[in-house]
């Protein structure tokens, strides 16, 4: 990893263009720059032949002046503390440009899931909440589904949580089953508020959503929910989608039930009946008229920023456009929806089933939706003007809006000023 292409080296960077427009103090600038507390441990497995494993692991509390931490937990051969640091910070914007009350933090396991047996990846998974559970808490730090984690693994840490402290705490981690004290809607909301947000992008550019070709990379809970939904709800035509085996185009559009069926029953998106495969590299520059990232960091780069053709970029992965391709993007005219505002639809719905568990009273899936859809709809107008009065792009213009609320948070405590 180099620093052009460390999460945690980028996020500083955009960190760094927003404190300097709005002119924070040297001493709040250092402040935000690093996280506030981090733990990094181990987690011992017994393996089902018996043998023992050591996994790595992280819990990052980048900030918490708004609120309670709030963040993902990743399971993934490829994590570092690094991407996690990044990743925790994006957190921190991200519930902030939602306004929600909550800081950022996020997790991590270096670890492949997928060669992870049922039984090992529940020891996996209560063994990294023993290993946490008098660093988070309803009151302090929140955990939550990310990249490879599940409602399922959210369960077994919920109940792990549970035993070491004796009571009923289902508050300690969202993203849980509907029936276990998930929040109703929590399953699709990051793809759903990023549904909205496309929505809105489209009234301000005056664009015509019905049958516009779209383009998804990453299959995994954010992708495959705005397959669905950008089909059911805003009428695209989905053309081209990929998983981290490589993808498929067919520009008459793919159907979402049989590329469902297709990726169950193999495993992969790729060879689908009907479609040419591409690669992902590939499906990033196709002549499509919405662009969703939606796998892992890193994907937009200065190498191919410039063949993007996408008119709207919407992001719904973490970190998935680099700061370079960001100015070639502003350039070339693409309507970029930033990751830390596409995708705040999950920890939305996450901050809503905090609010259900606490007064033990559950919403229905309507309410869920309405609530959901007014606080994106606000963040997406908020960061749009912002965009236009300071005639800056529209990640430059969600750290504004994100930082400075941050900030006076952490000032009016009297921390730092
Ligand atoms: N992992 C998701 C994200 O990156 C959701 C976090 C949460 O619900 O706390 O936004």
């Amino acid at each position: 990893m180099t620093s052009a292409t460390n999460p945690f080296e980028i996020a500083q960077r955009q960190l760094d263009e927003a404190v300097g427009l709005l002119g924070l103090s040297p001493a709040m600038h250092a402040f935000l720059r690093v996280p506030m507390r981090e733990l990094r441990f181990t987690v011992p497995v017994q393996m089902d032949d018996g043998s023992f494993e050591v996994f790595q692991a992280f819990r990052v509390q980048y900030n918490d002046a708004r609120g309670p931490a709030k963040g993902g937990i990743r399971f993934h051969p490829q994590e570092t503390v690094d991407t996690v640091r990044a990743l925790a910070a994006w957190m921190t914007w991200k519930t902030s440009v939602v306004d929600i009350p909550l800081g950022g933090s996020k997790g991590g396991v270096i670890c492949d899931p997928h060669s992870l047996s049922h039984g090992e990846l529940e020891r996996l998974s209560r063994g990294y909440m023993r290993k946490v559970a008098y660093f988070i808490g309803p009151d302090k730090d929140v955990p939550a589904p990310d990249v490879y984690t599940t409602p399922q693994i959210m369960a077994w840490m919920m109940d792990e949580y549970e035993v070491i402290m004796g009571r009923h705490l289902p508050g300690v981690i969202t993203g849980k089953p509907a029936p276990l004290f998930g929040s109703l809607g929590r399953g699709d909301a990051t793809a759903r508020g990023g549904i909205y947000t496309i929505r809105e992008a489209a009234r301000v550019l005056g664009l015509d959503l019905q049958d516009a070709p779209t383009a998804i990379q990453g299959y995994g809970n954010a992708g495959q929910f705005a397959h669905k939904l950008g089909h059911e709800w805003l009428g695209l035509r989905v053309v081209a989608i990929s998983d981290s085996k490589g993808g498929i185009y067919n520009p008459n559009g793919l159907d979402y039930e049989k590329a469902i069926a297709w990726k169950q029953k193999t495993g992969k998106v790729a060879d689908f009946p009907g479609a040419k495969n591409i690669t992902n590299a590939e499906l990033l520059e196709l002549p499509v008229t919405i662009l969703v990232p939606a796998a892992l960091e890193g994907m937009i780069t200065a190498e191919n920023a410039g063949r993007v053709q996408a008119k709207i970029v919407a992001e719904l992965a973490n970190g998935p456009t680099t700061p370079e391709a960001d100015q070639i993007l502003f350039q070339n005219g693409s309507y970029v929806i930033p990751d830390f505002l596409c995708n705040a639809g999950g920890v939305t719905v996450s901050y809503f089933e905090q609010v259900q568990n606490a007064y033990n009273f559950y919403w229905t899936l309507d309410e869920v939706y309405e609530r959901l859809d007014a606080k994106m709809t606000t963040a997406f107008h908020a960061v749009h003007e912002m965009a236009q009065s300071r005639k800056v792009h529209n990640r430059l213009a969600a750290y504004l809006v994100a930082v400075q609320r941050v900030a006076e948070a952490v000032a009016t405590r009297g921390w730092v000023r």
